[in-house]
């Protein structure tokens, strides 16, 4: 980064602060990963400079020689990986991909049904604050007060009586694996469209060891930054029938041009994705949240769903004496990074809710294992037992620092030799 460095030496020193932080803490946002050297530098390159407005063969400017192949490259590795019958790679990111397949088949006013927010929804999946939820008729879904899992008759009793348009499935804070077959009953019972947002467990997928949504759903979205690790961006797809649709939906209708830069990341991701090495991190991925989840219980915490089987743990801190807020600021300080959340039925405000959540894909990518998780899951106790202790949360960081240093992680490899 010599040219960064020589003509603007704030931001380099910023971006190299960043890479130290991303080195030496247990990063344990669900949504966060480290993408390759390899994407990173897809990322950064030329590719960046061009303007392809359009689909490959029916570009609006010239030059496109290049790109043409590019986009294509990445929607066959996409279709290919997932075994979809069409795929878009161009949406900016998850939010927008979301917005456009609302475009696709929705006026507005009328009626989607997704999960609520609090509940571990997405925004985009008819919150109030956001467009999906001010243009439509948003309804939601909740999960058992009892279970904390999703509850499929209440969810036909609630679909049968608001006749969405469009049933979505996909979460964000959700530790368990949505039945889509179910959904699909559901979603043809009451004659919608059904959708499933797969942006946090989509590397799961594409490692095979998660059930795919992909031969159930009309349309599925993902981001391509979380689990599948790839760079900022998203992917729709959908059933051949409904190509047109989504494609006139992305471009003109949300968007502008492509950022190809990101579209030639997307297919090196994908690419990553399709290896043999890709399926043992998505089975560790796994492996390192039930451990964790293992650890935590015995620990007496209180696991939503009492444990997960996916990439992420939501974690009831009522019997613990702090807040959510309080835990994932205490744990920042001791260099594990995580964030606070709402549990279902949380009776405390949204920016200081009762729980936190804490997900293994970037961990994994950097090689923690079982024996890691389980140095992961005392240190996160004794955080909690000692939060108000700042000589205890310094202490603690510079052990996490240690052992971090073991683990280079991707695209950061370069730090090891310093
Ligand atoms: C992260 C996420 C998105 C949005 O992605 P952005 O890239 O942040 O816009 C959409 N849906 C779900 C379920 C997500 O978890």
């Amino acid at each position: 980064m010599d040219s960064v460095k020589d003509f603007d030496p704030v931001i380099y020193s910023l971006i190299k602060q960043e890479e130290q932080r991303q080195a030496d803490k247990i990063r344990m946002i669900a949504s966060e990963n480290y993408a390759s050297k390899a994407v990173l530098e897809t990322t950064g390159s030329v590719l960046t400079n061009k303007y392809s407005e359009g689909y490959a063969g029916k570009r609006y400017y010239e030059g496109q020689q290049i790109i043409d192949q590019i986009e294509e490259l990445a929607i066959q590795r996409a279709k290919d990986l997932f075994g979809a019958e069409h795929v878009n790679v161009q949406p900016y990111s998850g939010s927008p991909a979301n917005i456009a397949v609302y475009l696709a088949f929705l006026q507005p006013g009328d009626t989607i049904l997704g999960m609520a927010l609090p509940h571990g929804g997405h925004l985009t999946h008819g919150a109030k604050v956001s467009l999906s939820g001010r243009y439509f008729n948003a309804q939601s879904y909740e999960l058992d007060p009892a279970t904390g899992r999703l509850n499929y008759d209440a969810i036909r009793e609630k679909a049968k009586t608001v006749r969405p348009k469009i049933i979505i499935a996909g979460h964000s804070a959700y530790p368990r694996i949505p039945d889509f077959k179910i959904f699909r009953e559901i979603a043809d019972e009451v004659g919608a469209l059904f959708m499933v947002d797969m942006a946090h467990f989509a590397g799961l997928v594409a490692g095979g060891v998660h059930p795919s949504p992909v031969p159930y759903a009309d349309v599925v979205t993902t981001t391509t930054h979380k689990s599948l690790r790839g760079p900022r961006g998203a992917m729709i797809m959908c059933k051949a029938k409904y190509a047109a649709a989504i494609d006139k939906a992305v471009f003109p209708g949300v968007q502008g041009g492509p950022h190809d830069n990101t579209t030639a990341a997307i297919a090196v991701a994908l690419k990553e994705a399709s290896s043999n090495e890709f399926k043992q991190y998505a089975t560790q991925v796994l492996k390192n949240a039930s451990t964790l989840a293992t650890a935590l219980i015995e620990k007496g915490f209180k696991l939503i769903t009492e444990g997960t089987e996916n990439h992420l743990l939501l974690v009831d801190l009522n019997n613990k004496g702090l807040s959510g807020k309080q835990a994932a600021k205490a744990l920042d300080k001791a260099g594990i990074v995580l964030n606070s959340n709402a549990v279902p039925y949380d009776t405390r405000k949204p920016f200081d809710p009762s729980g936190i959540r804490m997900g293994t894909p970037a961990l994994t990518s950097r090689g923690f294992k079982e024996p890691e998780m389980l140095q992961v899951a005392e240190l996160i106790d004794q955080v909690i037992r000692n939060f108000k202790d700042e000589d205890f949360l310094s202490q603690t960081a510079k052990k996490v620092k240690t052992l971090c240093s073991a683990f280079p992680a991707p695209g950061l490899e370069h730090l090891q030799n310093n």
